[in-house]
């Protein structure tokens, strides 16, 4: 059976390393973007210069290989579902048995005027990537639309190279239809005093050309005109479908799926970003376009292929991101003040260096935990995730809280200073007794430390042992050895006499070579 995978993001490979697990499958997996999977999220620290495009790719050259997955680098026209063909761009037709469509999201364009100029464009492929580059050379000023997590990471990679940022953010303060106003606000404060130029409640109306078609200046919802030589359109994404659009597979926004993700047409799936849910789970969204959503739908889809139909059930919502320096998490239902409904209470705790915030999310009546959002302080996922779905009551939680800080160790502690706070407004007397000691952490998420103790953990080989796929200098050494010892038992002994002792020598030295740590690391 062959399966053709549309696109080579975090979905379509990791259905593709799944299937390839579980069966004996033709796997060929088709992008427009780039040869080989790299990790998107990882865009914006090539351009700061913290890693190479390569240093980004999850997998080496040899692993495709390896696998039996083809991979081809073009772009897929049209699908035919009928005569089961992918028309390329420009390729031969590709034919498949079964097709995974697991093409992504497109920034959003809102039909500005001058939207498509030179010295415009989102931050979402390696292409954006290589058109930022190409114009921050001598950069004057950068204006970046839309307010969320790639606008803020765009404002990050220009302001590393000293271009000054014009941030404009429709609502009223940075990402608030996502985050607690607090936390939104702690962003705000932090955006400027990075010395980004922050416009919250401005919107785009219009983006003017110099006489060689590139962008030179905006005007904004309020009529004031900035100059700048590039245009950064992060105002959100979109499914990327516009080139299934006579194939007669049904979409909406996203391309519908049921909990198998099969689309309408049979043999037809679709996973990740690009994916939307017919019949979403209470609480969550029908497109959830992240790296973990993705990475999950490829492996469940992997088992429904493979003949182990699988229902592909939402983990526990978590997601990660850095806003400038502060680092931030959410686990469970943690929501926007706008979007809070009655019974769910917060516990907000704020540093008073203003960058670093914990609040605890808990059902009003049955006091059970919901969610925990996080700033400028790391909390294990494995912890979190274990008390929401244990539904615990918020002051177990607390007492215990410490066993989910994933700070370094001589980080400061805060969690006491929740807990207090709690005490004193529920007139309640809990006691912050937890440990955050790796292995007690473990011990509750229910695995065995002494899997995990230091003395196990991987460390640096030895000088003899490094993973270079070559003879090791101790193989090296011991090679000669032989050589030597063997001519001496020849010369001492005679041929006869010696070979048992030769024989047995070249056995050890067969061993060694087998048994060193340099071969080629399965994967
Ligand atoms: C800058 C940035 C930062 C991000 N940071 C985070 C983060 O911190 N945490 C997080 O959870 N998520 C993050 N995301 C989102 C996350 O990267 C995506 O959710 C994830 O990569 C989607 O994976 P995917 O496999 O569904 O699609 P994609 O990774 O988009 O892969 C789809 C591929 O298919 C190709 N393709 C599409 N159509 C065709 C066609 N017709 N023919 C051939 N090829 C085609 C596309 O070119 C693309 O290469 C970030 C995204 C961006 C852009």
């Amino acid at each position: 059976m062959h399966i053709a995978i549309i696109g080579n993001g975090v979905s379509g490979v990791t259905a593709a390393r799944f299937i390839r697990k579980l069966s004996n499958h033709k796997i060929t997996i088709i992008s427009a973007e780039s040869e080989h999977f790299y990790s998107r999220t990882a865009l914006m620290y090539i351009y700061m210069g913290h890693m190479k495009q390569k240093d980004t790719q999850p997998y080496e050259g040899w692993f495709w290989k390896k696998n039996r997955i083809d991979l081809v680098f073009d772009y897929v026209n049209t699908v035919d579902t009928a005569s089961k063909t992918l028309q390329m761009k420009s390729g031969e037709p590709i034919k498949y048995d079964k097709l995974i469509i697991a093409s992504g999201s497109t920034p959003n364009k809102f039909g500005w005027p001058g939207q498509d100029l030179d010295g415009v464009g989102g931050l979402y492929s390696l292409q954006d990537l290589d058109r930022m580059e190409k114009y921050s050379d001598g950069l004057q000023r950068a204006v970046i639309v839309g307010g969320g997590l790639i606008g803020i990471e765009m404002a990050e990679m220009f302001h590393s190279r000293n271009i000054p940022v014009t941030f404009l953010v429709r609502e009223k303060s940075y990402w608030d239809g996502v985050l607690p106003l607090k936390e939104s606000e702690m962003i705000n404060r932090h955006i400027k005093e990075s010395h980004i130029d922050l416009r919250l409640q401005t919107e785009l109306k219009e983006i003017l050309s110099d006489e060689n078609g590139r962008a030179k200046a905006i005007i904004t919802n309020t009529g004031e005109k900035i100059d700048c030589g590039f245009v950064g359109l992060t105002a959100g994404v979109r499914p990327n479908i516009d080139f299934l659009k006579d194939s007669g597979i049904e979409t909406e926004r996203g391309i519908l799926v049921n909990k198998f993700l099969e689309t309408n047409i049979k043999d037809v799936y679709a996973i990740g970003d690009c994916a939307q849910a017919r019949e979403p789970q209470a609480g969550r969204r029908p497109i959830e376009a992240i790296w973990y959503t993705g990475k999950m739908m490829g492996e469940t889809l992997a088992y429904t292929i493979c003949k182990k139909p699988v229902e592909y059930v939402p983990r526990l919502w978590f997601n990660s991101a850095k806003f400038l320096h502060i680092e931030y998490q959410v686990y469970g239902d943690v929501r926007s003040d706008g979007r809070t409904p009655e019974n769910h209470h917060s516990l907000y705790w704020e540093h008073e260096d203003g960058r670093k915030a914990i609040r605890l999310v808990y059902e009003a009546e049955s006091k059970t935990i919901l969610g925990f959002n996080l700033m400028g302080i790391r909390y294990r996922h494995e912890v979190c995730e274990k008390w929401i779905k244990e539904k615990t009551h918020i002051e177990e939680v607390l007492a215990n809280l410490s066993l989910a800080n994933f700070d370094p160790e001589f980080y400061t502690v805060y969690e006491p200073e929740l807990v207090r706070m709690y005490n004193l407004e529920t007139g309640s007397n809990i006691l912050s007794s937890g440990s955050r000691k790796p292995n007690d952490a473990l011990k509750f998420i229910g695995i065995r430390p002494e899997r995990f103790d230091y003395k196990h953990e991987a460390q640096p080989l030895p000088w003899y042992k490094e993973r270079n796929g070559q003879l090791t200098a101790l193989v090296m050494f011991a090679l000669f050895a032989t050589l030597i010892l063997a001519y001496y038992f020849m010369k001492t002994m005679g041929l006869i006499f010696a070979s048992p002792v030769i024989a047995a020598e070249v056995y050890f030295l067969i061993k060694l070579i087998n048994n060193h740590d340099g071969g080629i690391i399965n994967n």
